[in-house]
């Protein structure tokens, strides 16, 4: 087997026939080295035999004792429960399912070993259905000399027979090395140390002095040499998607200035110099004839619509059209609306492109931008679809992009494509991303900063209460009512179900309507038709409505000023970052706004802090890496939308050292070995990253 080549097939293993080949394709594992490249998600410590009196809650760990009671309790659910102790303490084990033979094993008396993880039970800690074995009187049972690495596996695919395939593959990596993609002078501090044979040895088969703990913290030096080299494979990957735009060519936008200067005169406020900053910067690049790809973030409120608008009317007035996607339909509308008011006076067509419009409606929107009489498309994703055939589509903008995900930035892009040329490309994003982080999820994209707030507004003021006191809060809403201000309710769910939070949202109103009969109530959810949502938002805008009952499809963009009072209901549901954005929907005027988080108790004490954590700031910046610290980024981001891959070893939260050095370190990796390019990001993303090709 040592002699094997790493580059061998799977199939030339032990116990991989096409079924299990096929399985593992399934991981991206078609080579033996791809298969040392699939690293323990964790490990489990069979090393060590821990005293029943010292267990922690949530720990997963070996003990052993010996059965004092064992008991068969009738409740809610039929269950075994075993009483161990071994002198410093004692252990429930339940089985909720068993067999005679099992419970007659372990009888009073009886030694046994378990391996599980710990709880908190009714009266005391247990384990439920733990890994057991009865240990027979004097004998003694070895603990495992080494950690157990648990991998990631899929169905069919056994932890067991896996690990067995992973010890034929370290077999050939015991006589030969992985090939080294990193040059010396890429790895620098901290990771010098190991070369990556070594590392993935070590990883897969800890030795027996390792010190457990860094290991069980992803802080080993071994694993962070791995963590290190796939953080590189991902900024040098999402480099190589900018690399492979700016090869192509790019309409100059640099139209005449009238236009703009039109928009600009009649905005009914200056911009703030922040929107001049980044306007400036977007002008800069799309007057270029390779493909703008730039970002911009502004926390909620900042005004990055009327940024977009200019880069809009830009587009325009240099004879292109220009699109502007939305994530949500009632977010569309309100930019339609907008665009309307800002373009068409400067004689500006503005068409719409959504989902829920009828045949007619889209056959006719469809012909205009073909024919190019249409020069702004404003709508949702609806503006992918393969009919939308744009006539020269020279500006993508894309609202709230963390949303969307870097396919979709990509496949809005093609559709603008024309011989060797791509439209210019602005997303927005109101999720403030703490920097490294940003800088990992974005490399491919410039990134513009609105850190400034139009004068005028007043901080939002944020109270927690819990849900009994929602009569009082009742009375607040209606006061401030009477008070001629305008409020949100808001209704979430933790199902991702819409009919569910839209069901929440239909109780709530009626309730609500029972008990303010003077008060204008509407209802606005995902699934009301366009139109009536449309005409429920002009309502409340227009100032009709007193009270709007939401579900979070309100969360992004929505804007109405006179809005000042929001009411969140169940808010321990939600994400920071959401419950931000909410909150972002009041506070848009010059009076002083307030929001109200009401959580059904108990809550947790990681509830607490979270919730403190929107009370005691408005910044958004400081609430994301908050957000970043108790959710971790695959929450914030949305993994799966940003398009960023799940990292095997990187931790973006743990690892933000390493990735404040990926710029440089990228940037030395393609000075200096630019055709081990195409190794490292197969090795490490070959069979998930499919972005690269353009
Ligand atoms: P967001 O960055 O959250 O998308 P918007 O573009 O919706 O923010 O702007 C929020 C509100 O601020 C809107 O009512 C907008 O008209 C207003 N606004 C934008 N820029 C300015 C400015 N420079 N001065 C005053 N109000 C502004
Ligand atoms: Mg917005």
């Amino acid at each position: 087997m040592d002699d094997v080549a790493l580059s061998q097939p799977v199939t030339v293993l032990k116990g991989v026939g096409s079924k299990v080949a096929e399985r593992l394709q399934k991981l991206g594992i078609t080579e033996i080295q791809d298969l040392l490249f699939h690293l323990p998600l964790r490990y489990q410590d069979r090393t060590r035999l821990l005293p029943l009196g010292s267990l922690r809650l949530q720990q997963e760990c070996l003990v052993e004792g010996t059965v004092r009671l064992s008991q068969i309790k009738f409740g809610r659910r039929r269950s075994l429960l075993c009483h161990i102790e071994d002198g410093t303490g004692s252990l429930v084990l339940r089985f909720f399912h068993f067999s005679k033979v099992q419970q007659q094993h372990l009888a009073q008396g009886a030694r046994v070993r378990c391996f599980g993880e710990v709880r908190n039970g009714p009266s005391s800690l247990e384990m439920v259905h733990p890994e057991y074995q009865i240990i027979a009187a004097d004998t003694v049972i070895a603990v495992d000399a080494e950690l157990t690495p648990i991998y990631p596996v899929t169905e069919g695919l056994h932890q067991l027979s896996f690990r067995k395939l992973m010890q034929q593959a370290l077999a050939c990596l015991d006589s030969q090395t992985m090939p080294e993609l990193l040059s010396d002078s890429v790895r620098i501090h901290p990771v010098a140390n190991y070369s990556l044979t070594e590392a993935l040895r070590y990883v897969h088969r800890p030795p027996p002095d390792v010190d457990v703990q860094q290991l069980l913290d992803r802080k080993h030096p071994t694993q962070r040499r791995l963590a290190y080299e796939e953080l590189l494979a991902q900024q040098i990957s999402m480099r190589r998607v900018r690399a492979n735009t700016q090869k192509h060519a790019a309409p100059i936008l640099n139209g005449d200035k009238k236009h703009r200067q039109a928009l600009l005169a009649h905005l009914p406020f200056p911009l703030t110099s922040a929107q001049h900053r980044v306007v400036d910067e977007i002008l800069t690049d799309i007057g270029q004839s390779v493909p703008m790809q730039r970002l911009v973030q502004g926390d909620v409120g900042s005004g990055k619509t009327v940024v977009a608008a200019i880069a809009v009317v830009e587009a325009v007035a240099a004879g292109y059209q220009a699109v502007m996607m939305a994530p949500t339909e009632l977010l569309a509308e309100q930019h339609l609306q907008t665009f309307k008011i800002w373009l068409e006076p400067l004689g500006i067509k503005v068409g719409w492109c959504a989902g829920k419009q009828t045949a007619a409606q889209r056959r006719q929107v469809l012909t205009e931008l073909n024919a190019g009489d249409i020069q702004v498309a404003v709508g949702t994703h609806a503006l992918f679809q393969d009919e939308v055939v744009f006539n020269n589509l020279g500006l993508v903008v894309i609202d709230e992009q963390h949303r969307f995900g870097v396919h979709q930035r990509l496949a809005l892009r093609d559709k603008g494509r024309q011989v060797n040329s791509f439209p210019h490309q602005l997303v927005m994003t109101a999720t403030p991303i703490p920097r490294t982080l940003a800088m990992t999820a974005y490399a491919d994209l410039n990134v513009s900063v609105i850190d400034e707030l139009p004068p005028g507004r007043s901080p939002v003021t944020t109270v927690v209460v819990p849900d009994s006191r929602r009569s009082e809060i009742v009375q607040r809403v209606h006061a401030a009512c009477v008070d001629k201000r305008q409020v949100y309710w808001v209704c979430t769910l933790i199902e991702e179900s819409e009919h569910l939070q839209c069901q929440a949202a239909e109780d709530a109103a009626t309730e609500l309507q029972q008990a303010l009969p003077d008060l204008k109530i509407a209802l606005v959810h995902g699934r009301m038709k366009a139109a009536d949502k449309e005409s429920t938002m002009q309502a409340f805008k227009s100032g009709e409505i007193d009270l709007l009952i939401a579900t979070t499809v309100i969360e992004v963009g929505v804007d109405v000023p006179n809005a000042s009072l929001m009411v969140i209901e169940n808010a321990e549901r939600l994400g920071l970052a959401q419950l931000h954005q909410l909150r972002g929907r009041v506070g848009r005027g010059s009076v002083q706004s307030h929001c109200v988080l009401m959580y059904h108790p108990p809550l947790s004490e990681h509830g607490q802090s979270r919730l403190s954590c929107l009370r005691d700031t408005n910044d958004g910046f400081v609430i994301a890496q908050r957000d970043l610290e108790l959710r971790g980024p695959g929450e914030l981001l949305g993994t799966r939308q940003t398009g960023l891959p799940a990292f095997r070893v990187a931790n973006l939260l743990e690892d933000q050292d390493l990735l404040s050095v990926m710029s440089g370190a990228a940037d030395r990796f393609l000075q200096t070995t630019p055709e081990n390019t195409d190794a490292l990001i197969n090795r490490w993303f070959g069979h998930k990253i499919d972005f690269g090709h353009v």
